[in-house]
């Protein structure tokens, strides 16, 4: 496989996507994706749920896309291949949701010093039994005519810097990269290009995730341009890291992150997924 048909990041109404697990995969049938894993932040709520088999479903892939901390750079990493049952990460995971719920109240407070009532409502009903997040505030604002879109909520609310912008203290990424390892599965960087890091300090970042026992790098995310993937590939092979690709799907109507869509890895790297195909 070229990678081609290979999707390893998404996201279900388990966390801010619109989709539930069975409506992506049946997706993903659709567009003939043959490798799938489903990465919801800090949940593995999706292979909580029967996952009945439809015809032409894909693999499965356990993963899920865990928040942490880098020096103060807030970072993603994806585990992915982890044993959805392990329980030293399920726990983990526990503390995660807790640490989002006491994020969710500390927005949901701010957001009414500007006269934006009942936040922590609104968005606990658009998030409902999944992990809530800024999506979830973005859609009460929507809803409540504050703003037009989500983009415009992230802007002026929820965005870097803005009131809603809620300093959270995830765990440090080489913690994270431990729960991912201890639990089978490999830690990998995901949408290096989406931190707004200088060339130098993006280089510093992956060294100390490698060094961490970080196993992988996001090469492609969603419809991504031809240079920016030669960048991180020529970083990816600099660290020794296995590529990963991933359109980072949340919604239908998300046109640069289409589900199974995106380039594919440049062939001189080694695919995260030969770990265990
Ligand atoms: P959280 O995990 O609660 O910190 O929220 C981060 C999520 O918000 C990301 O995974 C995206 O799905 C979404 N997001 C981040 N920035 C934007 C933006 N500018 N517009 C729309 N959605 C965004
Ligand atoms: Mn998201
Ligand atoms: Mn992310
Ligand atoms: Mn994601």
């Amino acid at each position: 496989m070229n990678g081609g048909t290979i999707d390893l990041h998404t996201h279900t109404t388990c966390s801010d996507g619109s989709l539930s697990p069975i409506e992506l995969i049946e997706l993903a049938a659709q567009r003939g994706v043959e490798m799938l894993s489903i990465t919801d932040h800090d949940t593995l709520g999706a292979y909580d749920v029967a996952l009945s088999a439809c015809p032409n479903a894909p693999q499965l892939v356990p993963g899920v896309e865990i928040s942490a901390r880098w020096k103060h750079q807030d970072v993603h990493i994806l585990g992915l291949n982890v044993d959805p049952s392990a329980r030293g990460l399920r726990t983990h995971l526990q503390g995660q949701w807790q640490a989002r719920k006491r994020r969710a109240e500390r927005i949901a407070h701010r957001l009414s010093r500007r006269r934006i009532p009942d936040a922590l409502e609104g968005a606990r009903r658009h998030a409902g039994s999944g992990v809530i997040g800024r999506p979830h505030f973005a859609a009460h604002l929507v809803e409540t005519g504050v703003v037009p879109d989500a983009a415009t909520a992230f802007k002026k609310y929820l965005g870097s810097g803005k009131v809603g912008d809620v300093r959270t203290p995830w765990p440090a990424m080489s913690e994270v990269i431990d729960w991912i390892n201890a639990a089978g599965g490999v830690a990998v960087l995901a949408h290096p290009a989406k931190y707004g890091l200088t060339a130098t300090r993006l280089r510093l970042l992956i060294s100390a995730f490698k060094d961490a026992g970080g196993g992988g790098l996001e090469v492609i995310s969603g419809l991504q341009q031809e240079a920016g993937t030669r960048v991180l590939a020529a970083l990816c092979d600099e660290a020794g890291l296995l590529a990963s690709r991933g359109s980072d799907f949340h919604h239908r109507d998300q046109r640069w992150a289409e589900l199974g869509r995106g380039p594919a890895l440049p062939t001189s790297l080694r695919p995260v997924w030969s770990r265990w195909t």
